[in-house]
């Protein structure tokens, strides 16, 4: 039989695995136990585990993690890591520090097709899906980086790609972490943000992970001009899939929402933003534009931006400004990339830290 990676496994598909070898299940945990919680990949130091199944063990298991080939730090601590995934293609996986907690920002595909206007990871066309290993790769990897008194608190699918464009493997690298006998990370301490795969989100509700969705507009034409996913699904259908999710879940939905010069950042935007999420249990981010080489777009000068902020501070719900962080190592998600990946006319390193 073919090896298989183990990172991709989760602790059913390995009891699968180890019964087509005449494996007890327990082995299962015992193995996932070794692996993420020990941190052993060496079979021969798995102790309590029989000498022949030791051996045994090479010729079905392989440990392939995705090789880190940048770790950049900023001066704010945020720590940038560029993941080799073969066939010279990178992406990118982010960890943010805050007062209370380490998010880790994942990438679910190598490039991404939904063509947000605004995004630099969408001017570059997806060349393919992650598998579950690669995504569980980029999680014990960033672990292994940071290992010490800190660890990773929680997790965002908001790097490259879209994450319910790849929701096999994204629910499979949530139910690894998940486990009990690997990191036991609890499922609420996952957001899956998407730009809005309607048709996806009650898979959300159902891995009961949180939601965040990529609003960006309050208007339909505005939204089919930032990010045309809106065409396939306008923001009716998007703002009742997300109602349904809050109600199936009793959780809130977070709403990102980016200020772009002009397009997304008028008091009457704010005054609609307010009206559209009206009856949505929810948290609203926004987000100053990161400006980024040939994106098109600005960033809203201060005072547009704390009145926005301000528009909103009566609606009842959480309005939070997100601060731009990492700004000196390439902030915007798949800019690293680009570099790295040999397009340095695309981006030279004082206009990403403008
Ligand atoms: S914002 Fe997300 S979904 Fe949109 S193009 Fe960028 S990576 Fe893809």
């Amino acid at each position: 039989m073919e090896k298989v990676n183990f990172f991709g496994q989760s602790l059913e598909d390995l009891k699968e695995i180890l019964k087509k070898y005449g494996k007890e299940k327990f082995r299962a945990q015992q193995l996932f136990q070794w692996v993420y919680q020990r941190g052993v990949t060496d079979f021969e130091q798995m102790t309590d585990l029989s000498k022949t199944f030791r051996a045994e063990l090479p010729n079905i298991f392989t440990f392939d993690l995705p090789l880190i080939v940048q770790d950049l730090i900023s001066t704010d601590g945020t720590r940038k890591f560029l993941f080799d995934v073969g066939g010279g293609k990178t992406v990118e996986a982010v960890l943010i520090p805050s007062e209370d907690r380490l998010t880790l920002c994942v990438s679910s595909e190598v490039g991404c097709n939904m063509g947000c206007r605004f995004c630099f990871t969408g001017k570059q066309k997806m060349q393919r899906r992650m598998t579950a290993a690669e995504i569980v790769g980029q999680f014990v990897q960033a672990d292994k980086a940071i290992k010490g008194d800190q660890r990773i608190t929680n997790v965002v699918f908001m790097g490259m790609g879209e994450p319910l464009d790849n929701p096999e493997a994204v629910f499979k690298m949530v139910e690894v972490i998940h486990s009990p006998w690997g990191f036991n990370f609890s499922r609420r301490r996952v957001t899956v943000s998407t730009s809005g795969l309607v048709d996806m989100i009650p898979l959300v509700a159902k891995n009961k992970v949180r939601l965040a969705v990529s609003l960006n507009a309050t208007t339909n034409e505005v939204r089919d001009f930032v990010m045309p996913i809106n065409k396939k699904w306008n923001m009716d259908q998007l703002l009742a899939a997300c109602k349904d999710y809050t109600e199936e879940t009793g959780d809130k939905v977070t709403f990102e929402y980016v200020l772009l010069k002009g397009v997304t950042d008028s008091i009457e935007d704010a005054r609609r933003l307010k009206k559209v999420v009206r009856g949505i249990p929810c948290k609203i981010n926004i987000i100053p534009f990161n400006e980024h080489p040939d994106s098109g777009f600005e960033r809203p000068d201060e005072d547009t931006i704390v009145a926005f902020h301000h528009e909103l501070m009566d609606i009842g719900v959480h309005v939070l400004r997100r601060k731009t962080m990492g700004r000196d190592i390439y902030a915007a998600c798949g800019q690293l990339r680009s570099k790295f990946e040999g397009h340095p006319e695309k981006l030279d390193l004082q206009s990403a830290m403008t």
